[in-house]
């Protein structure tokens, strides 16, 4: 398979005909190449972009509602392929693409393309002397960087938005998962989408990422990815005043109190560290067990934990897939060997999994539960981004919150308690910018979306998103004399307060 760009509506190779391997995690052989563009393959498609801005912008919010929802339904005709090339190219369950990844894929191109007619500016009322509206209008041509984690569904959350509010965009997906991304270029195609609207264009982050966020026509640039990485984004597009919204890394907590059911809430907190490997964002990395319950609810969890079936992505009853590549390979282990020479206790897992069959090379991991370590400890402060949680006792809620946001980090954190004012003290005092009560991941996408302190900048999800990717501009609205003098004789009557 060849990943080529999607650019004006036409498929192409990079300019400079270099490409870059993309290998399969689970056999961690080299399955597919994919186009390594650099400055003059986004140039073209930021021209495409920037000729068919016009046309684009100028529909009615029902016209592009139209496009998105046409670009669904062909998502959802292509599932079951999609969710297979999810799972091939990042080593996910295929079970959790098909009902995960690709579903949301269809939600977020439907839920924008009816944000698209349902998104409303505000007026504001002087009185009889006048009044102010604010238009809010698309920005022009917008970049949409997107990681290797969530491919699809992340690359979607950013072009849906963007195109229902009227821009045109040029997506660079991860040059580690690319499949998808091409993928959904060729749906494109098929069902005729407006050439220059959507562009797609492939390559690594110094390559195609760099030309992409020092083109001087972007206008606003979305990125989910490392935190590393959306720093030097913000040190670049800051002073060239370009607009930026960045969803970054992670260190979630998990916070869980005494008096919740133990059972109910170990599954789902083995859920919240161990999905998709332990690569989505808002995995709860960090699990606080308050002191009374730690050792019985410790046991549960590995219990649980040790249950999990590391597989072939590909099989049904498959759990744990394998993690994206060598390089995080590599990451995850070496963060586990740190956390035991730093006295660490591997309570389940800590070694490479071995499924067998086609996947003896795979890049597999046993999910890992490690305790025995102070929240200070790297292993408590780092994100990992791999099937690794450890344990933290606490003793009452002050410790509970000191632990919790005593990282760099503030994306997501979950509550569990049975406590309802207990809950809501603890979601006003974390710091993150999605708080889960006894719930992980539940979503609705009319909500903010982002994280505080080093988990991001600039919020999507819902009409944050519509905002981010519109201008306001107010324009107020004199009422003539007769207005003027009416306020006139209002504040004679009613006296000047002022006075
Ligand atoms: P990454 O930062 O290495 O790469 C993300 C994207 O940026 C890729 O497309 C990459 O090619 C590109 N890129 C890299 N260097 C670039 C540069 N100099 N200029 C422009 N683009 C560049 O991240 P990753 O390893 O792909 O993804 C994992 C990270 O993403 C984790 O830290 C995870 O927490 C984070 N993430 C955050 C969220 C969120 O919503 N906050 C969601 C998913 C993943």
């Amino acid at each position: 398979m060849r990943v080529e760009n999607y650019i004006g509506g036409e498929f192409a190779p990079a300019q400079t005909g270099k490409t870059l391997p993309v290998f399969e995690p689970a056999t961690g052989a080299e399955y597919a190449t994919v186009a390594e563009s650099g400055q003059y393959d986004i140039g073209q498609a930021m021209a495409a972009a920037e000729s068919a801005f016009g046309d684009w912008s100028a529909l009615l919010p029902d016209e592009r509602a139209h496009w998105l929802n046409r670009l669904a339904d062909a998502v959802e005709r292509h599932a079951d392929e999609l969710a297979r090339a999810e799972s091939i190219d990042t080593g996910k369950p295929l079970a959790l693409a098909a009902s995960v990844d690709i579903p949301r894929v269809v939600s977020n191109l439907r839920f924008f393309a009816a944000s698209a007619s349902q998104f409303f500016s505000e007026a504001h009322d002087m009185g009889p002397s006048g009044f102010n509206y604010t238009l809010r209008q698309p920005l022009g041509v917008v970049g949409a960087i997107s990681p290797w984690n969530l491919p699809l569904y992340l690359m979607s959350w950013k072009i849906a938005p963007a195109l229902a509010a009227g821009n045109t965009v040029v997506a660079k997906p991860s040059e580690v998962t690319p499949a998808s991304a091409w993928m959904l270029a060729r749906i494109a195609e098929e069902i005729g989408f407006p050439a220059g609207v959507l562009n797609i264009v492939h390559g690594s982050g110094d390559s195609a990422g760099r030309a992409l966020s020092s083109h001087r026509a972007l206008k606003a640039l979305t990125f989910t990815g490392s935190t590393r990485v959306g720093g030097m984004l913000a040190a670049e597009l800051s002073p060239r005043f370009v607009k930026l919204a960045l969803e970054m890394g992670g260190k979630n907590p998990t916070v869980v109190f005494d008096d919740v059911d133990l059972d109910a809430t170990a599954d789902e907190v083995v859920r919240a560290a161990f999905s998709n490997q332990g690569q989505i964002c808002l995995c709860g990395s960090r699990i606080l067990v308050q002191e009374d319950i730690y050792k019985t609810f410790r046991d549960k969890l590995i219990e649980r934990t040790g249950k999990l079936v590391v597989g072939d992505p590909l099989e049904t009853g498959t759990d744990q897939g394998a993690v994206v590549s060598k390089v995080q390979f590599d990451k995850v282990m070496g963060h586990i060997e740190q956390a035991r020479e730093a006295g660490g206790q591997v309570l389940v897992g800590g070694k490479p999994g071995r499924p067998g069959g086609r996947c003896d090379d795979g890049w597999f991991i046993e999910p890992t539960l490690i305790d025995g370590l102070g929240p200070e400890a790297d292993i408590n402060q780092a994100e990992v981004f791999g099937p690794v949680a450890t344990l933290i006792p606490f003793i009452d809620e002050e410790e509970a919150l000191a632990i919790a946001n005593g990282v760099d980090y503030g994306l997501a954190a979950s509550v569990w308690t049975r406590d309802i004012d207990r809950a809501h003290r603890m979601a006003a005092r974390l710091e993150a910018g999605i708080i889960w009560i006894n719930c992980w991941m539940k979503r609705d996408l009319r909500t903010p979306f982002g994280g505080h302190k080093a988990s991001g900048l600039g919020k999507e999800g819902g009409f944050e998103a519509m905002r981010f990717f519109t201008e306001p501009k107010n324009v107020c609205v004199a009422i003539g004399d007769d207005g003027r003098r009416e306020t006139e004789d209002g504040r004679r009557k009613m006296g000047d307060v002022r006075r």
